[in-house]
């Protein structure tokens, strides 16, 4: 029985094609700045997002780690969704390490932060407030798509108050992709941006955090810092090459194999959410458990949540998002 992995698109496995050309790849010690294939990664990607200078690191939570480090000092301040990665998922280490108080607002229903609340969360200058530096969104949130026109005054809003601008965009490519914009669309109003080469892409580990020369200098000090500085590191930066240049416009499909799951729950009687990429949000409230051990014992992985996130992946056929709709019809006969 070939297992359904729905718990999240950082369960992919590495395609043959891809352990090949990490097989192939030319590496050295990047510490000394001496891998080709990382250079080679870090320059690409800063380059197709419109950034002078790119980062390589192990996991993007170390890439919004250093994000926000490079940007804010202890006793700076960051202003962030209550539900955003950075805040909630990522240990506290904004806090821990950089000694980064958080200022975290309610997320709206599309998923952006509403900008009078973020106006009226900035600290007056005045020795009793720790100092606002930096706004964080994240995009998608949550599989949710940040509308362009959002960006723009994002932007606009952070240059009038001074503050720094990062996307987390563990999930960019999901977000271009279905707007069928060019990734930089999304990017050219950020001064930061952490991309995830591990979830939809496809690669088995890496995140890349994109900014200006003199940004990157001080995450790259930050990186050795936080035990990030890894050596032969191009075996790992090949899959990521790999992943940018064939697993980009292919999210398209699990976006429309979610929306397929979504329609076909709906139609079963089960409360999903409105679909955007390749996340399906079911209202399962108290079944979830014995949801998550029905779907166990026909292969299918799930998480057991009240609110369930399902999200597709390259790993995830059509035909599997027949089988996982069958047996949630099932789940519910019984
Ligand atoms: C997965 C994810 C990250 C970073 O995840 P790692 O598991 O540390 O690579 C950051 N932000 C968002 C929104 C994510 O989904």
């Amino acid at each position: 029985m070939s297992v359904i992995d729905l718990r999240s698109d950082t369960v992919t496995q590495p395609s043959q094609a891809m352990l090949e050309a990490m097989a192939a790849a030319d590496t050295g010690d990047d510490v000394y700045g001496e891998d080709p294939t990382v250079n080679r990664l870090e320059t690409e990607l800063a380059k197709r997002l419109g950034f002078a200078a790119a980062l390589f690191v192990p996991t993007g939570t170390m890439s919004n780690l250093l994000g926000l480090m490079a940007h804010c000092e202890r006793g700076e301040e960051y202003i962030v969704g209550q539900q955003a990665h950075t805040y909630k998922y990522e240990g506290g280490g904004a806090a821990v390490l950089g000694s980064i108080q958080p200022q975290p607002l309610e997320v709206q229903e599309d998923g952006s932060l509403d900008l009078a609340h973020v106006a009226a969360a900035i600290k007056p200058d005045d020795f009793h407030f720790a100092r606002t530096r930096l706004l964080a969104l994240e995009n998608t949130m949550q599989g949710k798509v940040l509308p362009l026109e959002y960006l723009t005054r994002a932007r606009s809003f952070t240059r009038e108050h001074g503050l720094a601008l990062h996307l987390d965009g563990a999930r960019l490519y999901n977000a271009a992709v279905k707007l069928n914009v060019d990734a930089r669309q999304i990017t050219q109003h950020f001064d930061s941006v952490s991309v995830c080469l591990s979830k939809g892409l496809g690669a088995p580990i890496g995140s890349v955090l994109c900014g200006s020369v003199e940004f990157i200098a001080k995450a790259r000090r930050l990186r050795k810092m936080v035990g990030g500085g890894m050596r032969q590191a191009g075996i790992l930066a090949a899959a990521g090459l790999y992943a940018l240049d064939h697993n980009v416009q292919r999210l398209a499909d699990d976006h429309a194999n979610a929306q397929a799951l979504a329609d076909g729950l709906r139609e079963a009687g089960y409360e999903v959410e409105p679909v955007q990429t390749n996340m399906v949000y079911v209202a399962m409230g108290e079944r979830a458990d014995a949801l998550k051990t029905f779907a166990a014992e026909r292969g299918i992985k799930l998480s057991a949540a009240g609110r369930l996130r399902m999200v597709t992946h390259m790993d995830v056929s059509r035909a599997q998002i027949e089988q996982v709709i069958a047996t949630f019809v099932e789940f519910s006969r019984n």
